[in-house]
């Protein structure tokens, strides 16, 4: 007995050693833009904008804040994945440099890009609230120019229901978030009540908010990163049942059209395409690739 106990520790140490991993848990944080302090305009999210520089700047400083508490919680790995845009936000050398930044897209899980059953849990930084939320900064779901709503077996999901049964698929709980007021409440209403929120801002319209003094600010997003990975048993994983219906609705009936092209796909009503899956991350590729189509 003794020695199958020996033999596994030399197991489990080769692997990790192998891996490079350092003992501790690992988090994967995806971190969008909407919901990044002082962020309350497209202004400052479009790379072509003059205001853009500077939250860019915001981004990595709230992405930086959440590290450093999960560094004092004892994390041993932190994974980034940019996840706005053209998902190269973040000026790689501003991120904090014990994290691994990915960047850039097209990636093929998009905003959960980098996620497997190795991490132990995930954090959503930036996010923002689901299209057709108010007051909410810059309300939208994966696609605010296509998409008026997305359902998974019946219920409306923002991109961080979406992304949580990702998380969900490879058995990892969503710990913490972190936007604007309405976006907090819409992730607890979804994930739970032991989710650790932390709002930035306090959403006062579709471009307007008030920001917390920025070092209240990076205080709230250290501690709440700390609190949150020191009680991750608490949280349950997000997991929805198979199988699963996603009906996906666009803002105007021209763009069902390409995507009611595709024998999966079903178009429920003049605005409407749906399709059932039993593979969770197979049906959320289905549902990108046909938010893409839609917008051709
Ligand atoms: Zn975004």
């Amino acid at each position: 007995m003794k020695r199958m106990f020996a033999v596994l520790a030399i197991i489990l140490f080769t692997g990790a050693a192998q891996a490079g991993q350092k003992a501790g848990p690992r988090v994967f944080i995806s971190v969008d833009m909407e919901g990044i302090w002082g962020v309350v305009h497209g202004n400052q999210t479009s790379s072509d904008s003059p205001e853009y520089g500077a939250a860019r700047k915001w981004m990595a400083e709230d992405v930086n804040a959440v590290i450093a508490g999960l560094f004092e919680a004892g994390v041993a790995e932190v994974v980034v994945n940019d996840s706005h845009g053209s998902m190269r936000n973040i000026v790689a050398d501003t991120l904090d440099p014990r994290a691994s930044l990915i960047s850039g897209t097209p990636k093929p899980l998009s905003m959960m890009q980098g996620i497997d059953g190795s991490f132990d849990a995930c954090v959503f930084v930036g996010y923002h609230a689901r299209a057709g939320t108010a007051p909410a900064v810059l309300d939208h779901t994966i696609s605010g120019g296509v998409v008026r709503a997305i359902r998974v077996n019946g219920q409306e999901m923002p991109e961080l229901g979406l992304n949580a049964a990702i998380a969900g698929y490879f058995n990892v709980p969503v710990i913490m978030l972190t936007g604007d007021t309405e976006t907090c409440a819409q992730a607890k209403s979804i994930l739970g009540d032991e989710l650790v929120t932390v709002a930035v801002k306090e959403a006062q319209g579709r471009y307007a908010a008030k920001n917390l003094p920025l070092d209240e600010a990076k205080k709230r997003l250290r501690e709440g990163a700390k609190e949150a990975l020191q009680k991750k048993g608490q949280v349950a994983v997000f997991r929805l049942n198979p199988p699963f219906k996603f009906e996906l609705e666009v803002n105007n009936s021209a763009q069902a059209e390409m995507p009611a092209l595709i024998y999966l796909v079903k178009r429920s009503g003049p605005r409407t395409l749906e399709f059932s899956s039993d593979d969770y991350l197979k049906g959320f590729k289905l549902l990108r690739a046909l938010i893409g189509l839609a917008g051709v």
